[in-house]
């Protein structure tokens, strides 16, 4: 099973021009949920996470059982005004937006080993801005973890530059795809990942090849590769 084939993506969504890429088809997808999470806790097993922080809203889905499997306590990073008690906060800039996030200011202790989760980085304005408010908080920020990287809206490139390393599992390139029939055999409406006039056939070796590569799973780590 290819995680990549377990999301669905909307054009147009929220805007004009954005390709969404849905996970509630794979978080619908047993397998797919619990692969997805095993592969997102693979390069933390044995070692020692006190608290993974999640970003809202899907973050929190996946963040909330990576903690669960790690043993590890939950932050949830929230947009404003959504959290009860004292917060600290932090503006920040989305593929299709400006907005604030927060986090309570006793959801983390000086030195904590954190890693960081969310279903999908882009332009990385937020998981920029969830990285400095932890580290605002002097917890020590080991990883970001991703479902999907779109790494030609470079954000994976952004938290490397901040010292912190990337793990992504699927990987989808941003290229526009010329208009096929539907139903003809290179259509690939429900996925818009990147076309380059490859074979894609089922039975073609070199395309199982290509989509096992976009397809970074726990054989694959990315952390540190850059
Ligand atoms: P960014 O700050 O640009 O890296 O955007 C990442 C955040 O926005 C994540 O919390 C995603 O859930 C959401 N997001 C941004 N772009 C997309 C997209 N193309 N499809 C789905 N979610 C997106």
């Amino acid at each position: 099973m290819l995680l990549a084939e377990t999301i669905r993506t909307i054009p147009d969504y929220p805007k004009k021009g954005i390709l969404f890429r849905d996970i509630t088809t794979l978080l619908g997808d047993a397998r797919a949920f619990r692969r997805a999470v095993d592969e997102l806790v693979q390069p933390w097993a044995g070692t020692k996470i006190d608290k993974v922080a999640g970003i809202e809203a899907r973050g929190f889905i996946l963040g909330g059982a990576v903690a669960h499997q790690l043993s590890a306590g939950f932050i949830p990073i929230r947009k404003k005004g959504k959290l009860p008690h004292a917060t600290v906060s932090i503006p920040y800039s989305l593929e299709y937006g400006l907005d604030h996030m927060e986090m309570h200011e006793d959801a983390v202790t000086k030195g904590e080993r954190v890693i960081l989760v969310d279903d999908l980085i882009a332009t990385g304005g937020t998981a920029e801005g969830a990285v400095k408010l932890l580290r605002q908080m002097h917890a020590e920020v080991i990883a970001a973890c991703f479902v999907i990287d779109l790494p030609d809206l470079g954000g994976a490139a952004k938290l490397e530059a901040l010292k912190v390393p990337v793990r992504s599992l699927v990987t989808f390139r941003a290229t526009r795809r010329p208009w096929r029939p539907p139903g003809s055999r290179t259509s690939r409406s429900a996925r818009g990942s990147a076309s380059r006039g490859h074979c894609r056939a089922r039975t073609c070796r070199r395309a199982r090849a290509r989509r096992r590569s976009r397809c970074r799973c726990a054989s694959m780590p990315r952390i540190g590769s850059r």
